[in-house]
């Protein structure tokens, strides 16, 4: 009774506070309709390194949550000062994920729609980039009533009212809020401000925050160390932030007394000092949190343990499909065309899809990366291909290695050997049989040759007058017809589906019918527009190109059709051509 009265007095004081007046100092805006104590908050923060692991722990803790039937959201927030992830290298920073709102965002929300099978939004995604522009852009308009506008309170409030509007506009139970980059970062400072301010003015039970730290084993020592995860949480407490729950990331699990230590250094309950040490898989991550009673701590903080349904089902669904992708009956080579310089995040979302559908074909995928600049021939192509089961080429841009490409395209579709054309791959396809099968000898995309007659890849006309490079080109979810009686149909069950987009380039439209005549079916294609979005060919185990970016949409429950497809026609070649190793062993 006590708690609830305290609440009320909380919250009508930050409400007042949340008027539009200049006389104070504070700046919070709260969303209309916005209801403190209804959504409930767990904060996410790293220390000691970054890439500990918070993304994977974020996404399996919001899974678990959502398993036991709350309504579950969960954003992002990166420091750096880009916009959106758009622009961003993926061989440095990773993945470009895109949403089917068309928000070109960190690959975390990759890995949140994965898990929380469930889609996200630009309200899920916040970078400093994009608070500044607001703020800067709401300054620009006079909206704040001619204040200084500082970070605090002005871009403290703008995260909070960021994160507010989800929850009211969601009607979320717990928002599972990622802070990017480690605590101590300048990068993340204010958010980390504006994250302490927040559970300030919403109360005691209704804030949760979990530090992911990682614990040091020198090779020297050969003995698990606990000051530099002190001294990161340490940092945290300095900003005014007790955690309620510490993660203990490691390579093996960490003793008793690593724990004990960081327990008392940090106010922290040893039960909820909890150990995660590498996992087999990510897809273990969620039951050894379940395990370590993560979660259970997490709704337990928050008072939502009335709420809680029984997650046995749900559960047991995930361990099947964990141990399919720890036990498999084959294992089948893939090769991915694409430039592999140790950062394979740049296709976190293809191996993704490959990992689902392989659990559904009960197969092991090996990703072998194929440097195509190398490819000069034929011979090259078939060489580099040899054993092999299929091959992906992936999205891409520019004309690096497109050559070495179009070589392997041209021996997978000769030697009918499963092909899975991804955006570009779906246009190399196209120069390839242009090339090759229509004769057109100088036949390409104009990104790479703007002079060519023979552009059977073009740009889209809504492009051509686009300038800079920044979120424009045809981005997010579009709906696709199915064309009757193809294997597009066959393999979706379905003659209307989603899927998403990130191009600039389509199928030259005054192509299509002769590429139509000579053997190509368009199976897919804009239910408006002479958009060509899915190519096959019949007579080949597995010859498809898309134009989107079927890796997206894959969840590990329910792996995206034609990655199903492709990877069953994959197990399938390797069961006829490979006779000294037989499918099921
Ligand atoms: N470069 C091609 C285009 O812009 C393909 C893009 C991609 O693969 N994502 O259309």
């Amino acid at each position: 009774m006590i708690a609830k009265k305290e609440q009320t007095e909380q919250e009508q004081l930050i409400k007042s506070l949340a008027k539009k007046t200049d006389e104070h100092e504070f700046y919070t805006p709260i969303p209309k309709n916005y209801e403190f104590g209804k959504t409930k908050y767990v904060i996410v923060t790293g220390s000691v390194i970054s890439g500990v692991g918070k993304g994977i722990f974020s996404a399996s803790l919001a899974k678990l949550l959502k398993d036991q039937g709350l309504k579950v959201e969960a954003m992002k927030f990166d420091g750096y000062l880009n916009v959106d992830a758009g622009t961003l290298n993926p061989y440095r920073h990773g993945e470009v994920f895109v949403l089917d709102d068309g928000t070109e965002c960190d690959m975390d929300l990759g890995t949140y729609e994965r898990f929380l099978d469930q889609e996200l939004s630009k309200q899920n995604y916040l970078t400093a980039g994009k608070l500044f522009s607001g703020i800067i852009q709401r300054e620009r308009d006079g909206k704040y009533l001619g204040r200084d506008v500082q970070f605090i309170p002005h871009v403290t409030g703008e995260i909070k009212s960021f994160i507010r509007t989800l929850a009211v506009q969601t009607q979320a139970d717990v928002v599972l809020i990622e802070v990017g980059g480690t605590v101590g970062d300048i990068e993340n400072s204010y958010a980390i401000e504006a994250l302490r301010e927040m559970a300030y003015e919403e109360g005691p039970g209704n804030s949760c925050f979990v530090n992911v730290t990682y614990i040091l084993k020198p090779d020297s020592l050969g003995e698990h160390k606990s000051k530099a995860a002190q001294l990161g949480i340490r940092q945290l407490m300095s900003m005014g932030i007790q955690p309620h729950l510490v993660v203990c990331r490691s390579h093996e699990p960490i003793p008793e007394k690593i724990r004990e230590k960081l327990s008392i250094f940090s106010n922290v309950p040893l039960d909820r000092v909890i150990s995660l040490p590498d996992a087999e898989s990510i897809y273990a991550v969620p039951l050894a949190i379940k395990q370590a009673g993560a979660d259970a701590a997490v709704t337990d903080i928050l008072q939502l343990k009335a709420k809680l349904k029984t997650q046995e089902k749900a559960l047991a669904r995930w361990q099947e499909f964990e141990e399919k992708i720890k036990s498999p009956k084959t294992e089948i080579k893939i090769a991915i065309t694409g430039k592999y310089t140790g950062l394979h995040d740049a296709y976190a979302s293809i191996l993704n899809a490959l990992e689902h559908a392989g659990a559904a074909n009960d197969a092991h995928v090996i990703v072998e990366w194929v440097e195509t600049t190398k490819i000069k021939s034929r011979e090259d192509a078939a060489k580099t291909l040899e054993g092999v089961d299929g091959v992906i080429v992936p999205g891409g841009f520019g004309a690096r290695g497109a050559e070495g490409k179009i070589l392997c395209i041209q021996h997978a579709r000769e030697q009918k050997l499963p092909y899975f054309g991804l955006c570009y791959g779906f246009q190399m396809a196209l120069v390839e049989f242009a090339r090759n099968v229509l004769g057109l000898k100088n036949a390409n995309t104009t990104e790479i040759d703007p002079e060519t007659k023979e552009d059977v890849v073009d740009i889209l006309p809504e492009q051509k007058e686009k300038e800079g490079l920044g979120g424009n080109m045809r981005l997010g979810g579009q709906n696709i017809h199915i064309v009757k009686d193809t294997l597009a149909e066959k393999y979706y069950g379905a003659t209307s589906i989603r899927e998403r987009f990130r191009h600039r380039y389509e199928c030259n439209p005054k192509y299509i019918e002769l590429f139509e005549k000579s053997g190509i079916v368009f199976s897919g294609k804009d239910p408006k527009h002479p958009i060509m979005k899915i190519l096959e060919l019949p007579n080949h185990p597995f010859f498809v190109g898309v134009q989107f970016h079927p890796e997206f949409t894959s969840r590990p429950l329910s792996p995206q059709p034609l990655f199903k497809a492709f990877v069953a026609a994959a197990v399938q070649h390797h069961a006829t051509h490979t006779p000294d190793h037989p499918a099921s062993h």
